[in-house]
Order: structure tokens, then sequence, then C-alpha cells
């Protein structure tokens, strides 16, 4: 007789509930962003309840969710990092259900959107402030027809690109049955039909897709320098993905998305070490020891680093070798305050679009300017988002009143070139294991989720498949590409 698919996994795990149950292990992970805490959280799913794991997980803030954070501008508190999620973002979707969060509804485009060239607008939709829905909705098909009326077919080629992209992306939400555990970035991007896209650029993506120039030049730009500060030379699945965060029924978690990372190590049963960085990461024997600044040091069976490593000074020993890769650095800066319409060759402030997005050029000071909310017709917060600080006197020119005034440098995701290449999930040929090594494919907070997810199974069956448990039922191998295995 021959087993597959459930009957397979129930066995696998009622054998590894029995062999296990007496055994006691530590999984630390290395920061409380989405990815750390994802990883605590599939480990508790996925794992049998009579698994004796302890899951200890630090962070050098005060605070968990890393680049979920919220900006405090005047008492009111705002998305300072990572804001928005698409509606097929499901690991989010299943998390905000999970944690009983409340969303907020996707806002209406009816304040406008400009393409801003350092001189003038080249691209304008219409503005109109109504609480109507009707006439939101009058403005939205105006503004779509302005679109079409530049842009042309391109849009629609556009779409399908995005569309095609996304689809492919879904194959990560597969069951078990049909979805393997992926031991490298590359295997996993490749099962989907991704890897291609790392390779070239979004330029040459979009040409070969049938884009028009002037397509890729301005409404394309706009959005990558928007969503992820860099041109369309980025590579192709980093460019689709941010493409992908700019269609309609974008949302996020009302109070800030942090709370899902919040909620799920609250749930998790982890031992959380707040302000507590780890400067060292050794592997003794069997064993991982991790050195905090503290000069506390923690002995642990599985090491997991949730964090990018790039701008990191952790100590490996022995070192581990990962691609050298550059982080962009945004600069986001919160103003209350109101903007200079003359700035903009405007004569009133309500002329100035809501999002002010811009081309690439170097000598352009800022990437995008966007209203967060409006107080008052002379009172309104701005975020800002530009590749150097924005200087005092820059500030002063485009704002006519600046009340407050807050800045934040990210060291925000990965600067995309093509072709990418990878960092392993596992750093050592034992249990060190690396979640970020997925976020030079894309970086966004469900990209975070699916690799994590991913890291979560990889140690379920390579460390718990090692101990005696009946490996051949474990291993159920498909293409013989890495450890296949139905957990
Ligand atoms: C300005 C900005 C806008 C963005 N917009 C979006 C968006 O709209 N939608 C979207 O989906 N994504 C967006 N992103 C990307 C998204 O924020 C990230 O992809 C995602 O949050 C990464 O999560 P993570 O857990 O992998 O890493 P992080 O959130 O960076 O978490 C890592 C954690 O590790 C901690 N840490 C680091 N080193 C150590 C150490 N040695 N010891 C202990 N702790 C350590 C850090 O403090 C941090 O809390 C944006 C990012 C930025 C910066």
């Amino acid at each position: 007789m021959s087993l597959s698919g459930p009957a397979l996994s129930l066995i696998s795990l009622l054998l590894l509930s029995a062999t296990l149950s007496q055994a006691h292990d530590t999984v630390c992970i290395v920061g409380a962003g989405i990815g750390g805490a994802s990883v605590a959280h599939f480990l508790r799913q996925y794992s049998p309840s009579t698994l004796n794991l302890t899951i200890r997980m630090f962070e050098r803030n005060g605070v968990v969710g890393g680049r979920m954070a919220t900006v405090n501008v005047s008492g009111e508190t705002f998305e300072a990092g990572a804001s928005i999620l698409h509606p097929k973002n499901f690991h989010a979707v299943n998390y905000t259900q999970l944690l009983n969060l409340t969303v907020n509804s996707p806002s209406s485009d009816s304040g406008g959107f400009g393409i801003w060239d350092g001189e003038k607008f080249v691209f304008k939709t219409l503005s109109v402030r109504s609480k109507l829905p009707f006439v939101d909705r009058i403005v939205s098909l105006a503004n779509s027809l302005l679109l079409f009326v530049r842009y042309g077919y391109s849009l629609v080629r556009m779409e399908r690109f995005v569309e095609s992209m996304v689809n492919s992306f879904l194959k990560y939400y597969e069951s078990f049955e049909t979805r393997p555990v992926f031991e490298s970035v590359d295997e996993m991007l490749k099962w989907t039909g991704l890897y291609n896209l790392t390779a070239r650029t979004l330029a040459m993506e979009l040409a070969d897709a049938g884009l028009s120039p002037l397509l890729i030049q301005e409404l394309v730009t706009v959005i990558t320098r928007i969503n992820y500060g860099q041109s369309v030379s980025m590579s192709g699945l980093a460019g689709a993905v941010s493409l992908a965060g700019s269609g309609g029924g974008l949302w996020s978690i009302k109070g800030g998305n942090w709370q899902m990372a919040a909620g799920l190590i609250d749930r998790s049963d982890v031992v959380l070490h707040l302000h507590e960085e780890i400067e060292s990461i050794s592997s003794i024997g069997e064993n991982y020891e991790l050195n905090s600044t503290l000069g506390s040091s923690y002995t642990c069976d599985i090491a997991v680093v949730a964090t990018p490593l790039d701008e990191l000074n952790v100590q490996f020993s022995p070192s581990v070798s990962i691609p050298k890769r550059e982080l962009q650095h945004t600069h986001a800066t919160f103003v209350r305050g109101l903007l200079n319409p003359a700035y903009f060759g405007m004569n009133s402030v309500p002329e100035i679009p809501d999002l002010v997005g811009t081309v690439e050029d170097p000598d352009l000071p800022f990437t995008s300017i966007s209203i967060l909310k409006q107080h008052g017709g002379k009172d309104i917060t701005y975020k800002i988002f530009s590749r150097k600080p924005m200087a005092e006197a820059i500030l002063d020119s485009i704002f006519s009143v600046r009340k407050e005034t807050i800045r934040i440098n990210w060291g925000a995701y990965p600067h995309y070139t093509a072709p990418e290449v990878f960092a392993p999930f596992i750093l050592d040929s034992q249990h060190l294991y690396y979640v970020n090594a997925f976020e030079n494919a894309a970086s966004t907070m469900e990209t975070s989720a699916v690799a994590a997810e991913n890291v979560a199974r990889l140690i379920l069956s390579r460390y718990f498949g090692s101990v005696p448990v009946n490996l051949k039922i474990l291993s159920s191998s498909s293409d013989g590409g890495g450890v296949h295995v139905d957990l």
C-alpha cells in the first residue's frame, strides 16, 4: 500500500509527536518584525502540541514590528514604514482575522494625483473633494479616462503583467500536498515561475510586455519611486510587486500594521527579549550560542535570523557567506503644515494633487509627497519620501507653514539589481536560518510572511525530521531538488 497526501501528513505528525514528546528544544529568533513573528506563528501552528519547544525572540528595539511602525505627528498616529497591503496578501488577511484586528477601508482617490518633473506637472488627474460616493465614482471614471488618453492600451498590458505575477505568487498559498518545502530562494522562485523576473530589469520586462516608453518613464517610474525609492532599472519581480502595490483595494490595519507582529508573538508562547540586540551567533557543537549587547548568553538548538544582515554587525562564528547587497535608504519626512503653492507654480494649495509623484531625475529633492490627513483647510499632515535627507532650506521652499517636522531614515529595502543573486535560507549546513534571504526577490510584509512560513516548514522538516523518526515517510521528495516534506 502506498501512502500520500493527507494520510502521509497525519502519520508524519503522529510519528513526530510520539518521538519528540520527551525532547526539549529551543529556537532563537533574531528580530520581531513580521518575519520573526511569522516564523514563531507557523512553528506553533505546524508542530504537534506535544513538541516541547521554547521560542525565544530577540528585538533590539523596545517595541515589536520592525519596519511596521507608526509615527506620532502632533498627537496623531500614522504609518511610518510599511503602510499598504494588497487584497491578495492572504497571510496578512488571515492574521487580521485570527487576531481580530480592524481593517482601514481603502481610501478614495478623489484628492488627485500628479506627476511632477521639477518644473511642471506632466500629468494630473482631476481632484474633487466630495463626501458623496457617486461623485467619487464619477471622478474616478473620468480619471481612468484621462489615464487612458495619455497612456493608451499600454495600461491594459501593464495590468496583465502585474496580474500574471500575482497569479504566480498565489502558488505559495497552495496546500502542503502540492507545495514543497524550499531549501533555497532560487528553488522557491523557480517553482512559481517567478525566478526569470529577477534576472532582468523591470524596464526590460515591461518593454517586452509591450508597454510604451512614455508609460514606463512616467507612471511606472512614479510607482517604483514611491514604493521602493528606485528607478525602473530595479529587478523585474520587485518592480512588478511595486506595481501591484498601486492598484485598487489596498488596505491597512487600523491603529497600525505592527499589531500583526504583536498579536502573532502574543499568541505563539514566545519568550520575548525586548531591548536586547544580538551581537554574535556562534556554532558550538550541535548548538548555537547567541550573545547579546546586555552581556547575556543563550544556548539554542536552532537560530533564525529574521532581519536583513546587510547593514548589521552580527559576528558569526564560523563566518557565513552571503552576497553583498545594499539597502535602499528612504528618508520619510512628516510635516504638519501647508505646502507652498508657488513652489509648484500654482496659485492655491487645493490645486496641488494629494499625491505628488516624480519622474527619475537626480536633481529632484523628493520622490513623493502625499497628504496623510487634512485637519482643516490650512492645516495638513504630509509624508515626503526622498533618497537623501530633506534639507531645511528645501523644506522651507516647499512649505509655507511648518508646525512640526519629523524625520526617519529607513534602511528600507534592498537596492534591487538584475540579475539578483540570493543569499541562502540555510546559512550553514546545520540549523542557522535566514528569513530575509527572500527579501532580494521583493520586500513586503506579505513576502516576509511567505518566506517565514517556508522557513518554519524547513526547520520542522530538517531539524525534527533528522531525529530517528521514519525519515522515508517524512521526506516525500517530488522533484529531487532539496528536502520536500509533508508536515
Ligand atoms: C518606508 C517603508 C515603506 C514600506 N512600505 C511597504 C508597504 O506599503 N507594504 C509592504 O508590504 N511593505 C512595505 N515596506 C516593506 C516592509 O516594511 C518590509 O518588507 C517588512 O516589514 C520586513 O519585515 P521583516 O520582519 O522581514 O524585517 P523588519 O521589519 O526590519 O524586522 C527586523 C527586526 O529585527 C530587529 N533587529 C535587527 N537586528 C537585530 C539584532 N542584532 N538583535 C535583535 N534585533 C534585531 C529590528 O529592530 C527589527 O525590529 C516598506 C518599508 C519601508 C521602510
